[in-house]
């Protein structure tokens, strides 16, 4: 028995070593193949992330400074009521300021734009601000422990200086690169390396494989993002499940394999999107905008969704980030203008009243022949320029405003038209966003959900009408979700409205149902006329 054992295995051996090879080699390179992937986009996460904070913070920085030099041009340096409303004006304007103050030569708060009672302060660092002269850049911590970026500086030759609050938390991005919320640490330092902010845990310097350190030329701030790699790993658990299950296979047939491996996922999100594109599977949604006097149609706004082959639909915020950042955003957008007109291109090109709106990311107004790409997809459309509206977003920083502002002036020149996005939430302040000569507001979803329960919102929503008149600007309302709503933006001068109430975004078929219905026209050779509207769809609207 022990001898034909011994035959057996001597017999044998070179085979059994020869098939483990075989098969073990492919599954060597899986794994090897999958850490590098990990590799590759845990270390561009953290440096994406890295970069976003420094502009972030210089954004931040170079914004309050405006305000600051604004009021000091104009001397406001003491507590007088004309100061204080000047003050009071300059922190409305300016979104991340919470409070502006005057502060005495000794460094305390004499007084704020609030003209409140002033709480504990206690200055936690200071140090003079690189790249700013005149600026001090403080920490302070508030009463209730909230730490409060100061930036001070000095008025002319008197005593007294001026300073803005902001949020400390406020310098670090809140949402990851991939759209979700902000789950690696991070943290903001000043040239004193002093932290301003942070955010999670500093992972160990065993787990934190990926490190970015990020300087600002600017300001001397310095991030640093770090992100253990089990972190990385856990995103790609369907991938690891998959790899499981495709090295068992390997394991087992060989050739099934390698039959196999042409029809796996990438994994790469950016590729991924950039197949997407190539496949078409990124297609216009249509969410309608009402005229809330008249209950009529006045446009729609372009929602894109990215339809994949196993039929799911994921929405924008799960690929738009990663599709700026790595700059497809571009041709997606076109491509989407693209299938638009040849959608919907009959249907509005027929009613010209209609407009329609597109999300033009911020990066696309420095983009060097942006302007004539657009007039080249809307020449072979019966959609005139006259309907088209671009979309800039107030949510993120402009990255080269004097850029920004001849694009959307040659867009003019066009008769396109440019709305403000998501008024109200953004980094830049409206003050600075409507120096830009925009055409139309929108009013984010936030103000017109504290409608009836928050009476700031209302004021604040009218006097954004208000302004929007005197620069005969119009106004677009966000998110309206009910009556009570409508009711109320109609009352302080509101002419448009999007949201739930009227119609979610629609798919395109039922969009061109939903416009047929309302207003009907008589088909041509080339176009059947379509159907009864959708019957949901049209019952909202309606019900305007
Ligand atoms: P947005 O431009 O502010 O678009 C409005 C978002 O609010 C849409 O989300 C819409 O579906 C949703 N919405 C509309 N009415 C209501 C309502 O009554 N209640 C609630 N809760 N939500 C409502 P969506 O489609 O998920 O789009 C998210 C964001 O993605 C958009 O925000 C826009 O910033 C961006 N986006 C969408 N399409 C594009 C695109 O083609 N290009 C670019 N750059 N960004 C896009
Ligand atoms: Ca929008
Ligand atoms: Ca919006």
């Amino acid at each position: 028995m022990g001898l034909i054992v011994r035959a057996l295995t001597r017999r044998n051996i070179a085979a059994i070593v020869a098939g483990v090879l075989l098969a073990g080699a492919p599954l060597i390179a899986f794994d090897f193949w999958l850490s590098g992937l990990i590799d590759r986009q845990g270390q561009e996460e953290v440096d994406i992330s890295a970069k976003r904070a420094i502009a972030l913070a210089e954004s931040r920085v170079t914004q309050v400074i405006a305000t600051l030099d604004g009021l000091a041009a104009r001397g406001v340096d003491s507590c007088r009521p004309s100061d204080v409303e000047a003050m009071r004006q300059a922190a409305f304007d300016t979104m991340p300021v919470k409070e502006i103050a005057v502060i005495g030569p000794d460094g305390q708060t004499l007084c704020t734009h609030l003209g409140l009672p002033l709480g504990q302060r206690k200055m936690v660092a200071s140090e003079p601000l690189v790249g700013a002269n005149w600026y001090s850049f403080d920490i302070i911590q508030l009463e209730n422990g909230q730490p409060m970026v100061r930036l001070r500086r000095q008025v002319g030759a008197g005593p007294n200086g001026i300073a803005a609050l902001v949020p400390a938390f406020l310098f670090l991005p809140l949402i990851s690169t991939q759209g979700g919320p902000f789950s690696a640490y991070a943290h903001i330092a000043t040239a004193n390396s002093t932290i301003i902010a942070h955010i999670g845990e500093r992972p160990d310097a065993v787990d934190a494989a990926f490190v970015a350190n990020t300087k600002s030329d600017k300001f001397g701030f310095d991030a640093e993002i770090s992100m253990p790699r089990g972190h990385v790993i856990a995103g790609h658990a369907k991938l690891q499940w998959l790899g499981l299950f495709g090295t068992g296979a390997m394991l087992m047939i060989l050739g099934v394999f390698s039959m196999l491996m042409p029809r796996r996922a990438p994994g790469n999100p950016v590729a991924e999107i950039e197949s997407a594109l190539k496949a078409g599977e990124f297609v216009p949604y249509y969410q309608p905008i009402v005229d809330i006097r008249s209950g009529q149609l006045r446009g729609a706004e372009v929602l894109v969704r990215w339809r994949k082959a196993d039929g799911t639909l994921v929405l924008p915020g799960a690929f738009i980030p990663l599709a700026e950042s790595s700059g497809l955003i571009r041709e997606m957008t076109s491509d989407l203008m693209r299938r638009v007109c040849a959608e919907a291109g009959h249907a509005l090109g027929c009613r010209p009243a209609l407009k329609i709106s597109f999300n033009f990311a911020g990066q696309l107004f420095c983009d060097e022949g942006i302007v004539k790409d657009v007039r080249k997809i809307f020449a072979g459309s019966p959609i005139k320029l006259s309907q088209v509206v671009l979309e800039l977003t107030e949510r993120d920083p402009i990255e080269n405003f004097t850029e920004t502002r001849q694009t959307i002036a040659a867009f003019q020149g066009l008769g396109v038209r440019i709305a403000i996005d998501d008024v109200g939430t953004g980094h830049s302040g409206l003050s600075y966003m409507l120096k830009l000569g925009v055409d139309i507001i929108k009013i984010d979803k936030m103000f017109v959900d504290a409608i009836g329960t928050d009476r700031n919102s209302t004021t604040i929503v009218e006097t954004l009408v208000d302004l929007a008149h005197n620069m005969r600007m119009d106004v677009v309302a966000e998110g309206v979700e009910n009556f009570e709503q409508v009711m109320y933006l109609r009352e302080l001068g509101v002419r448009s409205a999007q949201g739930y109430v009227f119609a979610p975004p629609l798919p395109g078929k039922s969009f061109l149902q939903l416009v047929e219905a309302i207003d009907p026209r008589p088909a041509t050779a080339t176009e059947p006329k379509t159907e009864m509207a959708d019957a949901q769809a049209s019952a909202q609207v309606s019900a305007a």
